[in-house]
């Protein structure tokens, strides 16, 4: 997962970094700004937005078209050289930033270098965009999107900032529209202008107001004082579960849908019987749930667990060294709130069973009688190949079933939601929705050499990463 932006405004670079700053919680490995007026502008860097950015003046990134990204890496090997827009100055000149995942990006790849195209990095982002440049060497924008998107597989919500006609900005979403992607526009003294964004938290944060989401399959050109919508594939919705669950900030709307409003159902869809003294969020993320699970069953909800806020998210960590520290220094215990008490736990997912295992642990030692722990995600049993890093099955600590879960994790119990109840707190047909990680069913063409390979080579490039 990865945050993108585009847009149109008198101000872009500016619009651009506070855009990337509300939705720095979807990456915080690197961070870029590709602007253009007669020539292109481009500043990308490793860390944090505000990192990144540090004492560079962004009046050096001109223009009034402009793309941006937050990265969390899914695929490639160097945190170091692999931030985002990726830039070609040929044809026309093209920048480009994605948020998801290739899934037959090592195929295409082999087809790009027997056309000796070079590619300098390990990231499927260099591929979409290179396919996406081969195609327009032979076509206009259009065409060329749909010979990309007949070509590549998997997740891919994107922004392309092109040179030319004097510059656009093209968003697109994959088919299935697994990645959010939002458009939305301002009223401005000298016309409309317009901005694409991965969460809609975007979109508020500059002033513009949210439109739709850009469809499945949905081309959307975003030029100097106008906007074209073109659907290039059919669409066939597989909207990622995950978003509502964790990873999109609750103010956001996804679907017109609120994920606020998703998060609290989800937390009073689950079914409990046990009895405890108080309900305990892990903060941030499952707030929004054990409220809602705790008015559901009338019980005090207390914060019991205060996070820092300056330690970035641990499951967005690249590595589960990263994850396993960061967990210990990010979260600490309110002994009041703890001690002596029979604690509902509530957390939006258990993934690899660390943080769940760990956060158990902490609060025993704080006194805690009992832990119930509750997931407000169903069991994560397969992996994702879409953009969010867990690929490796045999790291899913419910792979290969929940028998043993408590003990796995130290919990008194466990308690899931389930897909049902998913399903229903979102409120979108199953059918529209993604869940192939918790049922096996993935809506792209996923051959099993494909997925296999993917596992094989997250797991490579973690240890070239030396994580
Ligand atoms: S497999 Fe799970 S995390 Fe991945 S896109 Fe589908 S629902 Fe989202």
């Amino acid at each position: 997962m990865c945050g993108i932006i585009g847009l149109y405004d008198k101000e872009a670079s500016w619009a651009a970094y506070r855009s990337l700053l509300a939705i720095q919680h979807r990456g915080q490995n690197a961070a870029g700004i590709l602007t253009l007026n007669s020539k292109f502008y481009l500043k990308t860097g490793n860390g944090l937005v505000t990192e990144v950015f540090n004492g560079f003046p962004l009046d050096g990134l001109k223009g009034d078209l402009a793309i941006g990204h937050v990265r969390y890496p899914t695929s490639g090997d160097n945190p170091l050289g692999e931030s985002q827009p990726f830039f070609l100055q040929y044809p026309h000149g093209l920048g480009l930033a994605h948020n998801g995942n290739l899934t037959n990006y090592l195929e295409l790849k082999r087809e790009l270098r027997a056309k000796e195209r070079t590619l300098q990095t390990t990231s499927d982002t260099e591929v979409l965009l290179n396919v996406f440049a081969d195609e327009l060497l032979k076509s206009d924008p259009i065409t060329s999107l749909e010979g990309t998107m007949n070509k590549v597989e998997g997740s891919y919500s994107s922004v392309i900032l092109l040179g030319q006609d004097g510059g656009k900005v093209i968003a697109f979403r994959d088919p299935h529209g697994i990645r959010p992607l939002v458009i939305g526009e301002k009223d401005t003294e000298n016309g409309k202008e317009y901005m694409a964004c991965s969460e809609s938290v975007g979109l508020d944060v500059t002033g513009y107001e949210l439109i739709r989401d850009v469809r499945p399959g949905e081309m959307v050109t975003i030029k100097r004082g106008g906007i074209e919508f073109d659907q290039i594939m059919e669409p066939k919705p597989a909207h990622c579960c995950f978003e509502y669950v964790y990873i999109s900030r609750p103010d956001s709307i996804i679907e017109g849908k609120s994920v606020y409003d998703v998060r609290f159902k989800l937390g009073e869809n689950i079914d409990f019987s046990k009895d405890v003294d108080v309900v305990i969020p892990v903060p941030d993320t499952s707030r929004t749930a054990a409220l809602g699970f705790a008015l559901k069953n009338n019980l005090p909800y207390r914060e019991g667990l205060i996070k820092n806020r300056y330690i970035g998210r641990t499951f967005i960590m690249p590595c589960q060294k990263y994850r396993e520290e960061a967990v210990i220094e990010k979260l600490n215990v309110i002994r009041k709130e703890v001690s002596g008490k029979r604690i509902a736990l509530v957390d939006d997912s258990i993934v690899r069973g660390t943080t769940s295992r760990r956060l158990v642990t902490l609060l025993r030692k704080y006194g805690a009688k009992e832990v119930h722990f509750i997931s407000s995600c169903p069991p994560i049993t397969n992996p994702c190949y879409y953009g969010i890093d867990m690929s490796v099955k045999d790291e899913l600590v419910a792979s290969k079933g929940i028998g043993d879960i408590e003990g796995k994790i130290g919990a008194d119990s466990v308690t899931y939601q389930t897909i049902e109840g998913l399903v229903r707190a979102i409120g979108m047909p199953r059918s529209k929705l993604c869940l192939a990680c918790l049922n096996g069913e993935y809506p792209t063409n996923l051959s099993c050499s494909n997925a296999e390979c993917l596992s094989r080579n997250r797991e490579l490039e973690r240890r070239n990463m030396k994580i």
